[in-house]
């Protein structure tokens, strides 16, 4: 059984803990700091839920504040955005990641809280960690190392920022000022979230452009922050805590796993606030950093491709992140000259070219006898089957954002190797309804279709 120890016991760090002692290898976490304590991210998207009860972890979320609207003043004037099914969570995060870590500690994970890591060494038999606890210093063997250290892993994996330098200044109100529900607002050089807590207090935020406020002094910052609120217009009530500023840049890290270490969470993935979803992605990385863990682990031969997977997943996260985000900056951008609101509106990156995109229905699929596209490549893909990751058959062409090898679960290499030249959509989904249903068949040979994988025969797309 493989020793792994954890450093960090935010949501990372415990959901990752949580799948290695389920697939059975023994594990130690290691918190720096006493639980309950407050910590940013406290407005959790809806995917937060599902993903915890997957784990059977859904009671961290008790006394959680459900989110049933949203305030958002941001290309115009505040609309009440509501939220029928109330998904979202607002949470008290000192609350939330002790429930978590008692969770794992409930499925035998080890834990030392408060301690520290304070050097570490490997050799060929794996690593040797010096931790520093209230009682002293204690020596430690680990197998494989998981970093889940958040922002404090700076400089541990190689990280590429994915959009402009920003600072988020910060503090905690409470009284009759704050709102009772989330309030989004774009200003003029700045954005305001007001994140309502469970305990009637509010965390108000405004994200600025960190290479104007960086270097200023505590007391500057505090000043700023306190004019900015003024200009926003929230309502403050009284302030419950002393003004805090955090780093809030998003970024990638280039490659986050070796074979016997992984960065997990926010020590390998910043995304940019606005979608409030850190939370969510640093649990995905942790489910999934679990399944790349173990295949190093215990599949060494897997290793390439279990490395292979884990950098592209985070690297297709951050992409698709990064241009979400700068697809929302613009909205607010196009009202707003300030070079905070065009540089982030600016940021997305290149519109993945679509070669052939063309529209196919049902009653259209007929007739018309198709051939597989000569664009078309099948190549080896890492990706998770089960417990581990293995290498799949996977679909590439220019028509395709990225590479695809399973369409509604189905393998598509093999149904595209099955393919006579000429025949219609049609006859294509009958020759795989053995496989599947007719219906799910004709979908996918339409997908096909409207990819530009499958092209009409003897012809190229319009
Ligand atoms: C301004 C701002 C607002 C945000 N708002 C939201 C939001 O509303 N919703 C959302 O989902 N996300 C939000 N995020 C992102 C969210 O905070 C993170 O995505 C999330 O906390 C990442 O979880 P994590 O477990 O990776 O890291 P963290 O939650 O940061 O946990 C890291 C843990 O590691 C511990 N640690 C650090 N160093 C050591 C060490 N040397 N040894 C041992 N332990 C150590 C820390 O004490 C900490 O407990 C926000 C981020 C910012 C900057």
């Amino acid at each position: 059984m493989a020793l792994v120890c954890v450093m960090g016991g935010g949501p990372a760090g415990s959901i990752f803990a949580i799948r290695m002692a389920e697939l059975g290898h023994e594990v130690e976490l290691i918190e720096s700091a006493r639980f309950p304590r407050p910590h940013l991210g406290e407005s959790l998207s809806p995917g937060v839920v599902p993903l915890l009860e997957s784990l059977g972890a859904e009671g961290a979320l008790a006394g959680a504040r459900p989110v049933r609207q949203v305030e958002v003043a941001w290309d115009g004037p505040p609309l009440i955005r509501a939220d029928v099914r109330a998904e979202g969570r607002l949470v008290d995060r000192g609350t939330f990641d002790r429930r978590l870590i008692d969770h794992a500690r409930g499925l035998g994970v080890r834990i030392r809280q408060p301690a520290r890591i304070i050097e570490r060494r490997q050799d060929e038999r794996g690593f040797r960690l010096t931790i520093e606890t209230e009682a002293g210093r204690e020596e430690r063997a680990a197998d494989f190392l998981a970093d889940a250290r958040g922002r404090a892993a700076a400089g541990a994996w190689r990280r590429a920022t994915t959009g402009p330098l920003t600072l988020a200044l910060h503090a905690y109100w409470k009284g009759t000022g704050p709102p009772t529900h989330p309030v989004i607002q774009a200003g003029d050089e700045a954005w305001y979230w007001a994140v309502p807590l469970p305990d009637g207090t509010s965390n108000l935020q405004v994200f600025v452009d960190a290479r104007q406020f960086g270097a200023a002094p505590k007391a500057a910052l505090a000043a700023r922050y306190l004019d900015l609120l003024d200009h926003s217009g929230f309502r403050r009530g009284l302030r419950q805590s002393e003004v805090m500023a955090s780093d809030a840049t998003p970024y990638v890290a280039r490659s986050a796993a070796t074979s016997s270490s992984i960065g997990l969470g926010e020590a390998a993935l910043a995304l940019d606030p606005l979608s409030s979803s850190g939370v969510q992605k640093a649990i995905q990385t942790s489910l999934a950093g679990a399944i790349v863990a173990n295949t190093l682990i215990r599949r060494p031969a897997w290793a390439a491709a279990a490395m292979d997977f884990y950098t592209a997943s985070l690297e297709e996260a951050s992409t698709r992140h990064r241009s979400w985000a700068a697809g929302y900056y613009a909205e607010a951008a196009r009202t707003r000259p300030a070079s905070f609101w065009q540089d982030r509106a600016a940021a997305a990156p290149d519109e993945i070219p679509r070669a052939a995109v063309v529209s196919t229905d049902a009653a259209g699929a007929a007739a018309q006898p198709v051939e597989l596209s000569r664009d078309l490549v099948i190549e080896d893909l890492p990706c998770i089957e089960g417990e581990f990751v293995t290498l799949a058959k996977a679909l590439r062409h220019p028509g395709l954002a990225g590479p695809v090898a399973f369409l509604g679960g189905q393998p598509l290499a093999p149904l595209v190797n099955d393919l006579s030249s000429g025949a219609t959509l049609v006859e294509i989904a009958q020759g795989w309804s053995r496989r599947m249903p007719f219906k799910s068949a004709l979908s996918i040979a339409i997908w096909l279709r409207n990819s530009g994988i499958l092209v009409d025969r003897g012809g190229v797309l319009p």
